[in-house]
């Protein structure tokens, strides 16, 4: 039997270079995202649905043994605290870390009963460092690195690992997205802005879906059985300066 690996959000960008590592390493892969998908076993699901995500991945786990979660699904909001709204907020801890905790909580009865797991939540540097202009989903990944540390804790015991990734700016539909919102608001044109970016990067350029889908992939593995409660870094040398 295959073994199975959970990802969500992996309709787009980072998350469906994961689904197809994950294939392409013989994994059985369930997508759990609200956009479909024909990569992996879509399964639709809103993952601030907390009793959504706890049912199907529930039914997951009876055909398989879930070695893997990568919780990956998430939004970017731009604003300050005071250009922040409660719905605005509360949008992005649903999605951010209400569907981590959602994921997160599920799995953790099968990788239990089976003493063994791999989970890797998708942070961001923004959870090492703060941007500007970017109050909510600062947030939201500090907050996601501290999960990693605290399951990492409390399920040492039953040998599963879980570990942060924190990735710089990747250019993913995600980027193009907050691009294309802050130029709409301030008129900057965006070859420009893409430029700029690029340039603020050590490295001189932006990350790819894909190299960050290696980093989950070796998080998963055995390779990586003696690293846990880890914020690992993949942002081209950002949060170095
Ligand atoms: P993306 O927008 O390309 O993909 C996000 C996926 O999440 C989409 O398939 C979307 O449908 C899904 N999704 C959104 N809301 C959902 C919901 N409520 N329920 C289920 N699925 C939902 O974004 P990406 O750039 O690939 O980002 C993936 C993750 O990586 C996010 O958590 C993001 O914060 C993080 N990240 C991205 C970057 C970057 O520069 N792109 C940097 C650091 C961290």
């Amino acid at each position: 039997m295959k073994k199975v690996c959970v990802v969500t959000g992996g309709s787009s960008g980072i998350g469906l270079s994961i689904v197809k590592l994950f294939l392409a390493n013989d994994y059985q892969v369930f997508n759990l995202d609200i956009s479909a998908s024909t990569f992996g076993e879509f399964c639709q699901c809103d993952m601030t649905n907390v009793d959504q995500v706890g049912k199907i991945i529930a039914d997951i786990a009876k055909q398989g043994s879930i070695e893997v979660l990568v919780s990956n699904a998430g939004i970017h909001f731009s604003g300050s605290i005071e250009n922040t709204t409660e719905a605005e907020f509360e949008r992005v801890f649903n999605i951010n870390v209400k569907g981590a905790y959602a994921a997160v909580k599920s799995v953790l009865p099968a990788m239990k009963a089976q003493q063994n797991g791999a989970i890797i939540l998708m942070a961001s540097d923004q959870a090492l460092i703060a941007k500007h202009n970017s109050f909510a989903y600062n947030l939201s990944k500090a907050a996601l690195a501290s999960m990693a540390k605290t399951t990492a804790l409390d399920y040492a015991q039953f040998n599963i690992r879980a570990n942060a990734v924190c990735p710089g700016t990747i250019e993913t539909p995600l980027y193009h997205q907050a691009i294309d919102n802050y130029c709409a608001k301030s008129g900057a044109n965006k070859t420009n802005i893409h430029a700029e970016e690029a340039a603020l990067q050590p490295l001189g350029r932006l990350g790819q879906a894909e190299e960050v889908a290696e980093l989950v992939y070796f998080l998963a593995s055995d390779k990586a059985k003696f690293i846990t409660g880890s914020l690992q870094v993949i942002d081209g040398g950002y949060t170095a300066q």
